[in-house]
């Protein structure tokens, strides 16, 4: 007698994406759900019990009699309870379809870190530490008045945990002159944010309305378009209040882990314990402990970012999804799965309410909405009360705006920063490109210095002085670099980084206090922590940076916004450029003035007629919305069509190229009778990455059912060297 498993197994491959038989000693009592690992080629690999398992009465070798394939016992059982419950397997089937993923990548996505398959063979997650200052001696007469000040704070108190601390300037100062410590302490995991409490609010009139509408319609989801500052949050708070005290579960998305913790603090100044923290800014002990709080009911809110859809809540009354709208909530890489659509398909498998919120919802999302798939809810007044800032739009072609001393910062640019730091406010500088030049070429014949991996110009980095591929890891040093084709060894910079504009702003205003923010100092955590709030505590006057100073943040003595290069993003090849710059440029105009009257925003662009800038100068949402469906339609994008893309890559070339007319050959076939253009194959916007080669074929279709079997059927095409992904729904199409 034997249990008969079907037991998925850890291999990320199509062709394998299916259950294989294992046998398991009846003793063992396993469950569906539950891990174990087992002999697959005779290597060991974790797998995945999938369905119930089947009792037999035979003994295995008689089971086992004439079959072609012997059922060997699998090796070990890992779990003693299902790490995977029926509503996740269920969910996982719908997104595996939807997607044409495989089931084993969405288990992952699933799963916290120490409980993935791969991981399963150290088991034991890490625990968890909180960086503490504690006071190490006295002043011995050496400090400022401010320093002294924050050394007595710390020696009343013994420690302090140092990201609740600020003054995080002169705590620098005092680590350096060696008066307090930093040391890492082990925290019971759980109740680590800081208490900051929540004050009740009566809603407004629209917030009543929005609230009354989504707890009694029977609509399953809802559009809540509100304009900044018009309490959306307040709104989600109220909302949670009351699916717990009906007894269901809670689960709320941010599409960045820096807009998780804002929500955090006040939602666990109120509902405490009730509440569970997941994202991959979270360490793997506190999200492997999350995890069970949530799948055993202790936790019943859940705050998270984009792999968070997948939380295991109990009963799930209410999935909230901020900022809808943001490209961070699509997955990029297997499984490409976009949280917003695995919500749809969550809510309306277990009758959920589903909100997504925006100030700027995706022209997918206002589409339905138009299209009374969604009910529609507005919030259209501020409580904060202070003034739009005020928009300048400077053209960079016009010659009477531009300075002798500097091809970047324009004479009105520069002159509104001179006001800004006169009147000791802030400002912040937006390009999208870091580093310090975008392009890196011999000054004498001319070539441009390329990564021989990815075919594109390395940047160069003036902090280590060396050039970069921004896409792999390649990087050469600068120091003694010699041109390949004429040996001479001067070279010139073109373009800009926010590197180089640091120097330029330095330059133009050596008395400013100038920060830079990117993602070069985002990997060094302890810096990029120290300039964030280091800029929140105006230590800092002008902050430069890429799109991450563009978003969410709340700096209250920022008036001056400005978009360098408002251009560059809108030249993008992707269908979404036109959207993904609104966005950001309204965004960006958003930070300035948020606590004033005086806020104001310049962007700078050679094309100042152009509608996206304007509409965003103007804050325009509905126009903008009207102007770009209308481009969609034209160029049949979504929402008027579907959109998939195909990558096939290869080692070599020419075999890469044959292969995709092969695809193209067969998608056209098959495809024959269903309503869909193949386009390609053609060259993505990095053509090469780490000496593989990289081909796509973009289809758009009408109708999902229609392609169904044959984007199925696609992976039987894949070879030893060639590999296909594909990607439904992309967020971009270059
Ligand atoms: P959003 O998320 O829509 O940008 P928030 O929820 O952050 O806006 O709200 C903006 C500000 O308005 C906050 O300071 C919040 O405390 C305040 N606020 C929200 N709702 C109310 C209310 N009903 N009464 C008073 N103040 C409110
Ligand atoms: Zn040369
Ligand atoms: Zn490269």
């Amino acid at each position: 007698m034997f249990y008969l498993l079907k037991v998925l197994i850890e291999r990320q491959i199509h062709t394998l994406d299916r259950p294989f038989s294992y046998a398991c000693l009846t003793e063992l009592n396993p469950k569906k759900g539950e891990r174990v690992i087992v002999s697959f080629n005779k290597k060991q690999t974790i797998g995945f019990i999938i369905d119930d398992p089947e009792l037999i009465q035979q003994d295995i070798k008689e089971f086992n009699k004439g079959k072609t394939f012997e059922t060997l016992f699998i090796d070990k059982l890992i779990d003693n309870s299902p790490v995977l419950t029926d509503e996740m397997f269920e969910l996982a089937d719908k997104v595996a379809k939807y997607y044409h993923s495989t089931l084993i990548s969405i288990y992952k996505t699933m799963l916290p870190p120490s409980l993935k398959p791969a991981s399963s063979f150290k088991n034991k997650p890490k625990e968890a530490f909180v960086k503490m200052i504690t006071f190490k001696k006295d002043d011995d007469g050496s400090l400022s008045k401010l320093e002294l000040k924050a050394l007595n704070k710390i020696k009343e108190k013994g420690s302090v945990k140092f990201t609740g601390f600020g003054m995080k300037k002169t705590v620098a100062v005092l680590l350096a002159k060696g008066f307090i410590e930093i040391v890492d302490v082990k925290v019971n995991r759980l109740a680590e944010y800081e208490k900051k409490e929540y004050v009740e609010k009566k809603l407004s009139e629209e917030q009543l309305n929005a609230y009354n509408t989504i707890v009694s319609k029977d609509k399953k989801v809802f559009l809540l378009e509100g304009v900044t500052g018009s309490g959306k949050t307040e709104v989600f708070f109220k909302l949670t209040e009351y699916y717990r005290s009906i007894g269901k579960g809670v689960l709320i998305l941010e599409p960045e882990i820096a807009l998780t913790s804002r929500l955090v603090t006040i939602f666990k100044s109120k509902f405490k314990d009730d509440v569970a923290v997941i994202h991959s800014g979270e360490t793997a002990a506190n999200l492997y402990d999350e995890h069970l709080r949530i799948a055993s009911g202790k936790a019943n809110i859940v705050i998270g970012a984009r792999s968070a859809i997948f939380a295991p809540v109990n009963n799930l009354g209410l999935i909230i999804l901020d900022e809808e709208h943001v490209g961070s909530y699509k997955q990029e890489n297997e499984p490409y799965f976009h949280a917003r659509t695995v919500a749809i398909m969550r809510s309306e498998m277990l009758g959920a309410k589903l909100v997504l919120a925006s100030a700027t919802p995706s022209l997918e999302t206002k589409a339905r909405a138009e299209k009374k798939v969604y009910e529609q809810l507005y919030l259209t007044k501020r409580f904060t009360g202070y003034a739009l800032p005020k928009v300048e739009i400077i053209d960079m072609a016009n010659i009477k705006n531009l300075d002798t001393d500097s091809i970047i910062i324009s004479i009105p640019l520069r002159k509104a920063i001179a006001e800004t730091i006169a009147k000791n406010k802030q400002a912040i500088l937006f390009i999208n490109r870091r580093g310090y030049a975008p392009v890196y070429s011999c000054r004498k014949c001319g070539k441009i210095f390329k990564c021989p991996n990815c075919d594109v110009p390395l940047t160069y980095h003036k902090e280590d002085n060396k050039i970069k591929c921004h896409h792999c890891d390649y990087e050469l040093s600068a120091a003694d670099l010699k041109c390949e084709n004429c040996g001479s060894e001067v070279f010139s910079n073109t373009g800009f980084g926010t590197e180089r504009i640091v120097d330029e702003v330095r330059r133009l205003f050596p008395m400013a206090r100038i920060a830079r923010l990117d993602s070069d100092i985002a990997s060094r955590k302890k810096e990029f922590n120290m300039t964030l709030f280091g800029f929140e505590n105006h230590d800092y006057d002008i902050l430069i940076g890429t799109q991450m100073i563009a978003k969410g943040h709340d700096f209250k003595d920022v008036e001056l916004a400005v978009s360098l290069m408002a251009d560059k993003s809108l030249s993008i090849p992707n269908y979404k450029a036109n959207e993904d710059t609104f966005d950001l440029l309204t965004q960006l105009i958003g930070r300035a003035g948020r606590f004033s009257n005086n806020g104001k925003a310049i962007i700078q662009t050679y094309m100042p007629e152009n509608e996206i800038i304007n509409f965003s100068a103007n804050q325009d949402y509905e126009q903008f919305y009207k102007f770009e469906m209308h481009n969609r339609k034209v160029f049949q994008y979504p929402p008027y069509t579907f959109l998939a893309i195909i990558t096939i890559s290869g080692t070599d070339s020419d075999e890469l190229e044959t292969f995709c007319y092969k695809v193209k050959g067969y998608l056209t076939a098959e495809l024959k009778n269903a309503r869909v253009n193949i386009y390609g194959p053609s060259f993505p916007y990095i053509k090469k990455v780490n000496n593989r080669y990289y081909r796509k074929l973009m289809l758009k279709y009408k109708s999902h059912q229609e392609v169904e079997q044959v984007f199925n059927n696609l992976f039987n095409l894949e070879g030893k060297d060639i590999k296909i992904s594909l990607d439904i729904d992309p967020v971009s199409d270059c």
